[in-house]
């Protein structure tokens, strides 16, 4: 066969398939995913799902009728087992093949489990998927002592909505901070301070021994020091898995991620990778990074579209992310992991500051709350250049119109 297949109906895998149309590409096109639903946003589901405020059919991407009439072929709940490379296909779950000229591995990521004891018994909460953003949902209802374990995004998330709700909320973590991995300290103090003000308690630097049970289920979670916190319901947010088995199996590079060239190409060149899965050389953060985001799920599907469309171009995309806790919405642009100086402007009092975050002088990125017209302008200024140095945004008082030109 000629045509391109697409393993993972996600967001990255969906884009690919819309983007190639638009891009003019007019061969088959077929889009495996193992979810029983069409192809849906997971950040609601730590957010307005969660909250009730949106359905299952305001999660979807596009209507099915929307992948018709672009003559996208879509496999609903089906298992892509195996990579055929030398017969160019691949094998689904129920023994059909799918053969390609070119394909495309978007198969996302998995919750990292929890494995400490009493974990085995299964009743430990995590969010990735509809399914499980449902049960979550039921739990949520019929509890009233939450432990969340993970003070991540999702986790933290998780913990901003159940105390929306009323719940009563501790958050442990491993590490020193929340958010330690992705933001400055001031950033994460001050969700620290709302999240506290909502009536969530903290215990940082904290170690899961078990989780303890009773014949009803979960009753609490004793940590390393000691000390049972009371809960009826844990959700761990510890972090994901990239889904690499598939191309291991089939021989490709892994490493943390299915490895990319810049042009999202793995070590065959008729299989590109994109969105959690992949491994990709990037120019902001310097070297091989792989990104969890809506933005590099997209921009990556964007990029090998108009490749396979016949228009090659490397991925350059200006990383961007957001996360919504109550009533503080974080907006990142640029990557800004490892920054050494930061420099902040606005009022945190107020709840409406940005973050300017520089390694070495040079300029990394912004972390802004509650101040999407900083998010948009700092996308535009890395967009124009990687040069800037903290001389230039001094110079004009961090003033990011002047520098967005
Ligand atoms: P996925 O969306 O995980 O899709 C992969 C799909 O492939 C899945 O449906 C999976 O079932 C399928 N699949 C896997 N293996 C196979 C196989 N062998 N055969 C067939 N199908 C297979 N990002 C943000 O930027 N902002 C946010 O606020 C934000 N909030 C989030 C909140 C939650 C609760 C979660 C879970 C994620 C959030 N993210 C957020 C991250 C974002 O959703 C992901 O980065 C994005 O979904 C990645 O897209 P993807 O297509 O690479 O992977």
């Amino acid at each position: 066969s000629s045509g391109i297949v697409i393993v993972g109906g996600g967001q990255a895998g969906l884009q690919t398939a819309i983007s190639l149309r638009e891009e003019g590409y007019d061969g088959q096109l077929t889009l495996i995913g193992a979810e029983q639903s069409v192809p849906y946003q997971r950040p609601p589901l730590s957010k307005a799902f969660l909250l009730g405020a949106v359905d299952e059919t305001g999660l979807q991407l596009r209507p099915q009728a929307f992948l018709e009439k672009l003559g996208i072929d879509f496999v609903q709940g089906a298992e892509v087992v195996a990579i055929d490379r030398a017969g160019h296909a691949v094998r689904l779950a129920d023994g059909t093949r799918h053969g390609y000229g070119h394909l495309v591995i978007a198969t996302g990521a998995r919750n990292r489990p929890l494995t400490v004891a009493g974990a085995e018994r299964g009743e430990v909460a995590h969010l990735r998927s509809i399914e499980d953003a449902r049960a979550l949902q039921k739990k949520l209802a019929d509890s009233a002592d939450i432990v969340v374990i993970g003070a991540g995004f999702i986790g933290l998330e998780l913990a901003a909505v159940a105390a929306k709700l009323g719940r009563r909320v501790h958050v442990v973590e491993a590490g020193p901070r929340l958010m330690a991995r992705a933001v400055s300290r001031d950033c994460a103090a001050f969700f620290q301070s709302r999240h506290e003000s909502w009536g969530t308690d903290f215990s940082f630097q904290a170690e899961v021994a078990a989780i303890e049970h009773d014949a009803d289920g979960v009753t609490g979670v004793r940590l390393a020091d000691g000390r049972v916190l009371k809960a009826d319901l844990v959700v761990a947010g510890i972090g994901v898995l990239p889904n690499v088995e598939l191309a291991a199996e089939a021989g490709l590079a892994v490493d943390n991620g299915i490895l990319v060239d810049e042009h999202l190409v793995t070590s065959d060149p008729d299989i590109s990778a994109i969105g959690d899965c992949a491994a990709h050389p990037n120019s902001f953060s310097g070297g091989l990074i792989r990104l969890e985001s809506v933005q590099n799920a997209a921009d990556q599907a964007r990029t090998v579209a108009a490749r396979l469309a016949g228009r090659p171009a490397s991925y350059q995309a200006v990383p961007w992310f957001w996360s919504d806790q109550g009533d503080s919405k974080l907006q990142m642009a640029g990557l800004t992991a490892g920054h050494d100086h930061s420099v902040l402007q606005g009022e945190v009092a107020d709840g409406r500051f940005s973050i300017f975050c520089f390694k070495d002088g040079r300029f990394l990125g912004v972390e802004s709350v509650n101040k999407p017209a900083d998010n948009m302008l700092a996308r535009r200024v890395l967009a124009a250049s990687r040069a800037l140095t903290l001389a230039d945004f001094e110079a004009c008082g961090f003033d990011l119109k002047t520098l967005a030109g």
